[in-house]
């Protein structure tokens, strides 16, 4: 379906883009364009600006601090993701973003926009969780910095606000990292997904069973503790065309035990 008229623009500074964005009650980003798009054609969004973030360098690039840090751009790509020398620090992010649908998306889909849409669908907003990662987001005013279990609010809705840009994501150093899905076909869309992190505390998010990863924080760090966690956590797991919500509820502890054991074998 052709899309209804749109203004388009492509700012090069993120304060211009923050303007661009406060200006204007219907404008909104535009990143990868790979959800975004697809819904206009869909007719299920229908903003008066596109605020295009593909020239805003600020929003591009990786760090990988001394300490073991990452600083992510929110306009890196899941390609860059998957090839960049820092990111072998942290091997999971490479790992899952080789696995989010083809390489045309993976090309132009990004890591901000991933965590913005929020689709409970998605890979990434759980593997934040479990990362503990935190969310930098700019508005007209202000920076602030949102931890990842804080920056999920519900179905596409996150904590990064009308107006406002998600610039960055930390994600402090660690290895013992884990991810199992469950996905309708090879590298297709998630039925449920988990991620697991063991450095430190055991954090686990499962996604796809509830508006928003659900974080639990397991009293053992094995399978057995990880299944009982998910069996006492609060899941609202959907029911449609490719499964229950009580088979999305097996999948939950299926998966999460995949990715903790995943993690341990890397601790
Ligand atoms: C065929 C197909 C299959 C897919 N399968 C999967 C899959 O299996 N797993 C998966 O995780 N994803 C999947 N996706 C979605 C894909 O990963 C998208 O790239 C992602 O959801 C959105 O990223 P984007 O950069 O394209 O963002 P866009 O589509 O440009 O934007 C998405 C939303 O986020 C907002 N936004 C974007 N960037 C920012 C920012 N920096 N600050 C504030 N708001 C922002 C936009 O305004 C918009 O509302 C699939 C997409 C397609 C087309």
């Amino acid at each position: 379906m052709l899309l209804r008229e749109v203004e388009y623009v492509r700012p090069s500074s993120l304060d211009e883009a923050l303007r661009l964005l406060a200006a204007d009650d219907g404008a909104r980003p535009l990143a990868g364009g790979q959800t975004l798009l697809n819904v206009m054609k869909a007719r299920a969004a229908a903003p008066d600006v596109l605020v295009d973030l593909n020239a805003i360098e600020e929003l591009k690039g990786i760090d990988l601090a001394p300490n073991g840090t990452l600083t992510i751009g929110a306009m890196t790509t899941y390609t860059e993701l998957l090839e960049a020398a820092e990111t072998k620090a942290r091997p999971i992010l490479g790992e899952v973003a080789a696995t989010i649908a083809d390489v045309q998306v993976r090309n132009r889909g990004t890591i901000g926009g991933n965590v913005c849409s929020n689709d409970p669908t998605n890979h990434l907003p759980p593997l934040m969780v479990a990362l503990g990662a935190e969310m930098v987001i700019a508005g007209a005013d202000a920076e602030r910095t949102v931890k990842a279990e804080d920056f999920f609010l519900g179905v596409y809705l996150t904590a990064a606000g009308p107006g406002e840009v998600l610039t960055k994501i930390r994600i402090p150093a660690g290895r013992s990292d884990g991810f199992a899905a469950v996905t309708i076909g090879a590298d297709g869309t998630c039925i449920v997904n988990a991620a697991a992190s063991l450095n430190g505390e055991a954090r686990v998010a499962i996604g796809c069973v509830a508006a928003v990863p659900v974080l639990i924080r397991p009293g053992g760090r094995d399978a057995d503790a990880v299944r009982d966690a998910v069996r006492g956590a609060d899941l609202d797991p959907p029911s449609d065309v490719h499964a229950s919500g009580e088979y999305r509820r097996h999948l939950a502890e299926v998966v999460a035990a995949r990715a903790i054991e995943q993690a341990s074998a890397r601790s």
